[in-house]
């Protein structure tokens, strides 16, 4: 990519405080109120497990004014980004896309093992989705799963960095507004253990940040 790129993941070392994006925070994250829950389609691909919804959802997020809806989720093992030089054990990427332009808007959650964790409870529904599939030898959910998205978030939304980045894998669009959560989420480690063996999706190497800046909007 030349030293001119914005390719993702990064490893995020210097940051720079900026107390408002001026785009109302993360607050601006529109979980429909009406709609807290959003049928998916569970996805044993190539690249991993991946949680997929029909654009446009009824769950969407609202970042820089402008709209993306819900549209896939997925995890990689060990985390993409790094933090001051830190890996974590699992970031699930919760993909929006704008319907008119196509651009992307990520969240990134990062996943921590804990001897304790309140277990979310969707994630007992991915896993006896998952079991069925495995039975059935079949790839995709013939039922569709329910998901709250805002299950999966950690429990402290309100620190995070934002950067312009890349899709990680294929076919790497220079077109994604990233939002790395500054908190992780904490789930007890045997579930944990028990979802990694299951996505087998892995971490694209660090790219360079070259020109970029990396924003935080915590001191
Ligand atoms: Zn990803």
């Amino acid at each position: 990519m030349g030293n001119q790129g914005q390719q993702s993941p990064i490893d995020i070392l210097g940051s720079y405080y900026v107390p408002d994006f001026g785009d109302g925070k993360l607050k601006n994250i529109v979980w429909n109120d009406s709609a807290h829950e959003v049928q998916g389609v569970v996805v044993q691909g190539d690249h991993g497990l991946k949680i997929e919804f029909h654009v446009p959802t009824n769950v969407g997020l609202t970042l820089n004014g402008k709209p993306y809806w819900l549209k896939q989720f997925h995890f990689h093992h060990p985390s993409e980004h790094y933090i001051q030089g830190e890996l974590r054990d699992v970031e699930l990427h919760i993909v929006h896309q704008n319907i008119v332009t196509n651009e992307y808007a990520v969240l990134a959650v990062m996943i921590q093992c804990a001897s304790r964790g309140r277990v979310p409870a969707m994630f007992d529904g991915l896993l006896e989705c998952l079991s069925d599939m495995r039975k059935a030898n079949c790839r995709r959910s013939t039922e569709p799963i329910t998901i709250i998205p805002s299950e999966w978030l950690p429990t402290n939304i309100d620190t995070y960095y934002r950067y312009e980045g890349s899709l990680t894998t294929d076919p790497f669009c220079e077109t994604v507004s990233w939002v790395v959560f500054n908190h992780s989420k904490k789930i007890g480690r045997k579930r944990l253990e028990e979802l990694i063996g299951c996505f087998g999706h892995h971490a694209r190497q660090l790219e360079p940040i070259n020109r970029r800046f990396v924003l935080r909007n915590f001191d």
